[in-house]
């Protein structure tokens, strides 16, 4: 369902991506990890486009990243993104943040749009909170929150950056459960992360980034197994 070959991106004269390789597969995955300013949250701001890439090629579900704004568009509708910081609109209700996109991008009607963000809001397990605005919650629910206003796009692919990072110990489980069962159900997803608890029981895939390139990856067993490359054995004893 992504097909990145040979892809480089420069911030100016830096070169910050390196010959980036990777193919995932529909209901796959993925977490994404890496010393800081090693090109995660770049690299997976190229894949729905927040970051173009200047060398090499990049396809979601078919659809060529270019300069074509109409195959951007396409490609946003389908790729929903979590950051670390939750990103909620703070003078709209959890509600009117759910229903915002789904309105006036897709169209929906408000009554069914409302009943969708409804539906996603209990998954995430905050349907009480639809009312309120962002600043009355915790973090956690903010964040989850965020993750349900992704669902509301009805995305094919979610990419979370670092979804746990910005949170207090006791909230980061309740983000992660939320994470676990969106991966049961089936959802493609790429995670830059450092929570290796849940590479180790949720990734297919493990990705090892360091200097903008991909320097491993394997499936969780093997990665934290038996790593094959320095870099990456340096960097799992600094962080286990
Ligand atoms: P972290 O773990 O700290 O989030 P990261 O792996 O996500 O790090 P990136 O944010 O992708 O790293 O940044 C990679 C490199 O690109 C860093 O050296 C950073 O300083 C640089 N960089 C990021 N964004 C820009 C920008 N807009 N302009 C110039 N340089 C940038
Ligand atoms: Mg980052």
């Amino acid at each position: 369902i992504i097909r990145v070959e040979g892809m480089h991106k420069w911030f100016g004269q830096f070169h910050v991506l390196k010959d980036l390789n990777l193919e995932v597969s529909r209901g796959e995955r993925i977490v994404i990890c890496g010393p800081s300013g090693s090109g995660k949250s770049t690299f997976i701001r190229c894949l729905n486009h927040l970051e173009a890439h200047q060398q090499g090629r990049i396809a979601v579900d078919g659809i060529e990243l270019n300069a074509d704004v109409k195959n951007i568009e396409t490609v946003r509708r389908e790729v929903g993104m979590v950051f670390q910081h939750f990103n909620l609109f703070p003078h709209l209700t959890v509600l009117e943040n759910c229903v915002l996109a789904p309105i006036w991008v897709r169209k929906t009607p408000r009554k069914q749009a409302e009943a969708d963000a409804m539906k996603y809001l209990e998954r995430v397990k905050i349907p009480e909170q639809a009312d309120k605005y962002p600043g009355q919650l915790s973090g956690g629910q903010q964040q989850r929150v965020a993750i349900a206003r992704s669902l509301c796009m009805n995305p094919k692919i979610m990419l979370f950056d670092e979804p746990t990072s910005a949170l207090d110990p006791e909230m980061i489980k309740e983000v992660l459960d939320t994470m676990i069962e969106l991966a049961e159900s089936g959802m493609t997803m790429l995670c830059v992360t450092h929570e290796m608890g849940f590479a180790k029981t949720v990734a297919d895939r493990v990705i090892f980034m360091d200097g903008g390139e991909i320097v491993e990856q394997a499936p969780p067993t093997e990665f934290f197994g038996n790593p094959r490359e320095p870099r990456t054995r340096q960097f799992l004893e600094q962080i286990l």
